[in-house]
């Protein structure tokens, strides 16, 4: 059998782009939403790989900067999760119990968030069949109707405290639909809901604010909050001043500069003229590193402070900038221009892309060089 070929570390010299990380931003982060909560714990949210980061070299930071609890969205992810951290922290796992896989939970003292009276049997079955109250989340659906339990079910076991029998609810929560946008008026009644739960289930501790819950005043905070994306610099709530430090910034080199004297277009489909005279610059970054298609002719790269727009579509490995307003010796082969910096945060290109920081990140490539500095 052949081997598969040994994973290449992609060193800045061979990389067409240099994903930088800021690990201190990332503590930075934390102690400041840690600051806000007061009281309140921050439990980190660290699903996805954090939020495209790296599990590996984000969770021991933040560790360090306090954190003793982490939530992640995949069994498999609260696995590796466990592996990075050893066993100095709770590790939540948000989707909840996945069918038959009880054992494994226990296995790696994973706390799974039950999100229905069926998920509770088979946790307290679990509990039942190794004679140890293991630790669970209770999660209860506010206006999600996503994960959680449905209002039907809230009522049966508020009625019959029974089913919570031999386990140890260490949290209940929920979560909110629209805490970015601060004057929604489903934050209200969210939180009117959550209180009588609370009334209902007044077990363990109470968590309910995300990253913009944070920010959305102290009712919103109760005894555990969980912080994903502000953590990793993006706006807590769309259109206010963003307090959190940016995390990333993306570095594409320019592989090469054309002159353009008579009018032409650029790229795939022609859906970009240029009349001249003036100079395109392509740079190896496309859509297959996260670079999205809805960038083509919106996006904005830098060098150093001038703009430089995306023109023509962007195509799976590469984009083109107009760099005519550049003078040629910054806008070379090989110079650096900034495709999320200093002037075009996170939250500007997921604008300019038509979608949310999230995805942004998520979508960040596995092409890039990885330089992360900082750090523990
Ligand atoms: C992803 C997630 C969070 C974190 O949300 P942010 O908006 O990134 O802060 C918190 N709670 C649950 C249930 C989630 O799924």
């Amino acid at each position: 059998m052949p081997r598969p070929p040994a994973p290449i570390d992609i060193t800045e010299m061979l990389a067409g782009a240099v994903l930088t990380i800021d690990l201190d931003a990332v503590a930075a982060n934390y102690r400041l939403l840690q600051k806000r909560l007061a009281k309140a714990e921050a439990a980190a949210v660290v699903k996805a790989d954090a939020y495209g980061l790296g599990l590996a070299k984000v969770a021991p930071v933040l560790a360090a900067a306090g954190c003793r609890t982490f939530c992640v969205a995949h069994v498999g992810e609260a696995i590796a999760l466990r592996q990075v951290l050893g066993n100095t922290a709770a590790v939540v796992v948000l989707n909840g119990l996945l069918p038959d896989a009880e054992d494994a939970y226990a296995e790696h003292a994973l706390t799974p968030a039950l999100g229905s009276l069926a998920e509770l049997a088979a946790w307290q079955a679990e509990c039942k069949r190794r004679n140890k109250k293991l630790p669970c989340w209770l999660h209860v659906d506010t206006g999600m109707l996503r994960l959680g339990l449905p209002p039907d079910e809230l009522e049966t076991l508020a009625d019959r405290p029974g089913l919570l029998d031999g386990l140890e609810v260490a949290v209940v929560m929920s979560h909110l639909a629209c805490a970015d946008e601060r004057a929604h008026p489903k934050n209200r009644d969210q939180l009117a809901a959550f209180a009588d739960v609370r009334r209902r289930l007044p077990m363990g501790k109470a968590s309910f604010a995300n990253s913009a819950g944070v920010f959305l005043g102290r009712d919103f905070r109760f005894d555990i909050a969980r912080p994903g994306v502000a953590l990793y610099g993006v706006a807590p709530i769309a259109g206010e001043p963003n307090p959190m430090a940016q995390v990333v910034r993306l570095q594409a080199k320019i592989l090469q500069v054309r002159r353009v004297d008579t009018p032409q277009t650029v790229g795939y489909g022609a859906t970009h003229r240029v009349e001249g005279p003036g100079r395109i610059a392509t740079v190896p970054v496309g859509y297959a590193d996260g670079y999205l298609r809805s960038l083509s002719n919106r996006g904005t790269g830098y060098i150093g402070d001038i703009p430089v727009p995306v023109v023509g579509r962007v195509s799976m490995d590469l984009i083109t900038l107009d760099v005519t307003q550049v003078p040629e010796r910054q806008a070379s082969v090989g110079a650096l221009v900034d495709l999320i910096g200093p002037h075009n945060p996170v939250d500007r290109v997921a604008q300019e892309a038509g979608t949310i920081g999230y995805e942004i990140l998520t979508s960040l490539g596995a092409r890039y060089h990885r330089a992360y500095v900082g750090g523990i």
